[in-house]
């Protein structure tokens, strides 16, 4: 196919500083063509940086005419192979990254407009200067875009209180497969004239429409942040710790973390700096952050309260509430670092599971056991947002492995494996980064056939002609 025409075309669009190709030997694509994990170095066609919802619209239409597949992008953080090209040279990339303005905020409707480019850390920042929260936050913060939020349903660390990033959506500005512009920017909390289109599109995965905007929910800022550390002794012990956070914390209750030994010892070697505290007598370690109305001198006799029940009761051994904003930003760090301390022990097979809160422990005893004797000496790094039910059950090669050569050997057999486990615990083999085209073929086994059925159905009504995200979350050309 000659693509020249279409590149003229867009060129002519965007302009021709923003359509970048392999025929310029100066351009380097790594940064859209690889994904995050480097699980994937795709080839674009083109990486094409549009400015506005307009030329959003322009390139689609131009995509769609030519007959050509369009995978959008936002920070490319994402974790399942989803944002990235595939191997066919024949994709282009829609960086959505120019499109970074902060359009509105309206304080008596506590919402905020932003542009699907903003990056999630600079809409924290605008809600912030306003006098609000939008509490939206995960690791990736700074470099994710609230579009890619927006398009995989991203999760993080305040899910117990704010939920998903879905329930923090009252409103989108959509371009869809044929390059027309939904304008959905309501800000609206109650609106029940039919379908609702932002929850078909929120979570789609860029495989339904293009999210250019979106109608952000802000909420007060608490007076006081408190954060504690909490040694737990078992699992148990951490399901039932979170029982008495609820109990004494109520809606203060905006972050309970749990992170395995092994994981918190992968932090202690990679970045020995960080000093992670009462790790190496614990097998697991609980973060809870304590959101206040009040004050801070409130917020530290609750706390007080809960860890003294807690004690009493033996669901913590020991714990450290942080003193100053300080101390509690270097405890999240900790946690934040888990991820990039296992990025730095190798390769992975990484896992974000959810099981009902209750089944938790019986999950993790089951499955740790089931692993250990398929494969001696694996390593689990076992960490997550406890509170909505969901872990990163992430399993490492045996000390000495080769990774890459790990991964070949076990991939399949461990994610059967914990899957499975997961499906006899009533779970999700996803609750926070999606399906994007690292589980497209294993998804089949673990959804319902009529849910698969609908979801190709929806796919095919909006996108007939497969030009967005193609072969991403639901594979059509497959019997
Ligand atoms: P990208 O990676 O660019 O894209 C992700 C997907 O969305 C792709 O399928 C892409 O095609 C699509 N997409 C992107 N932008 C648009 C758009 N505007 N319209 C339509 N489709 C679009 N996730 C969690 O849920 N919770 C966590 O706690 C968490 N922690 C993380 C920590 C680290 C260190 C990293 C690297 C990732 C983490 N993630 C987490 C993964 C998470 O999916 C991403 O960080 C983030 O949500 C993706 O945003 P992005 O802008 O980078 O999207
Ligand atoms: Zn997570």
């Amino acid at each position: 196919m000659n693509t020249e025409p279409l590149l003229n075309a867009l060129r002519q669009l965007v302009g021709a500083a923003h359509v970048l190709t392999h025929d310029d030997p100066a351009a380097d694509l790594s940064a859209w063509e690889q994904d995050w994990r480097k699980r994937q170095h795709g080839r674009a066609l083109a990486v094409v940086r549009p400015g506005s919802t307009a030329e959003v619209a322009a390139v689609v239409k131009a995509c769609a005419a030519a007959g050509v597949g369009i995978v959008p992008q936002g920070g490319n953080t994402g974790l399942v192979v989803g944002g990235v090209p595939d191997h066919s040279g024949t994709q282009v990339v829609l960086s959505l990254q120019r499109l970074n303005t902060i359009r509105a905020i309206d304080a008596a409707n506590l919402t905020l407009t932003a542009e699907a480019g903003c990056v999630l850390q600079t809409v924290q920042e605008a809600a912030e200067g306003a006098g609000f929260l939008f509490p939206l936050s995960l690791a990736a913060e700074g470099s994710c875009t609230i579009g890619g939020n927006l398009a995989v349903n991203a999760g993080g660390t305040q899910v117990v209180r704010y939920g998903n990033t879905r329930d923090l959506c009252l409103g989108l500005e959509v371009v869809t497969a044929q390059g027309e512009v939904w304008q959905g920017l309501s800000g609206l909390r109650k609106d029940n004239t039919g379908y609702d289109l932002r929850h078909l599109f929120v979570g789609s995965e860029g495989t339904l429409g293009i999210i250019t905007a979106a109608t952000l929910k802000l909420y007060p800022k608490p007076a006081a942040q408190l954060t504690a550390w909490a040694a737990v002794p078992s699992l148990d012990a951490a399901v039932a710790l979170l029982g008495l956070a609820h109990q004494h914390l109520g809606a203060g209750l905006t972050g309970f973390e749990v992170m395995g030994q092994f994981a918190l010892g992968l932090v202690n070697t990679h970045f020995a700096h960080l000093r992670v505290p009462l790790w190496q007598e614990s097998p697991f370690c609980v973060l809870l952050e304590n959101s206040d109305h009040e004050s801070e001198h409130h917020a530290r006799a609750q706390f007080e309260r809960l860890l003294e029940a807690a004690l009493d009761g033996g669901c913590v051994t020991d714990a450290v509430v942080a003193e100053s904003l300080a101390q509690a930003r270097q405890l999240w760090h900790i946690r934040e670092s888990i991820p990039l301390a296992q990025a730095e022990e190798g390769l992975n097979i990484k896992h974000d599971i959810s099981v009902p809160i209750s089944r938790i422990p019986e999950f993790v005893a089951h499955t740790d056991a089931l692993l250990a004797a398929a494969i001696p000496g694996v390593r689990l790094v076992n960490f997550g947002h406890l509170g909505d039910g969901n872990l990163h059950y992430n399993v490492q090669a045996p000390a000495g492995m080769d990774a890459a050569s790990f991964l070949r050997q076990h991939e399949e057999q461990v994610n059967t494996l914990v899957y499975d486990a997961v499906t006899r615990f009533n779970g999700s083999i996803s609750a926070e980064h999606g399906v994007g085209s690292l589980k497209v073929d294993t998804l089949p086994r673990y959804k319902s056939a009529v849910a698969l059925d609908l979801m190709v159905r929806i796919k095919r009504a909006l996108d007939p002609d497969n030009r967005l995200n193609p072969g991403r979350v639901v594979a059509l050309d497959r019997p």
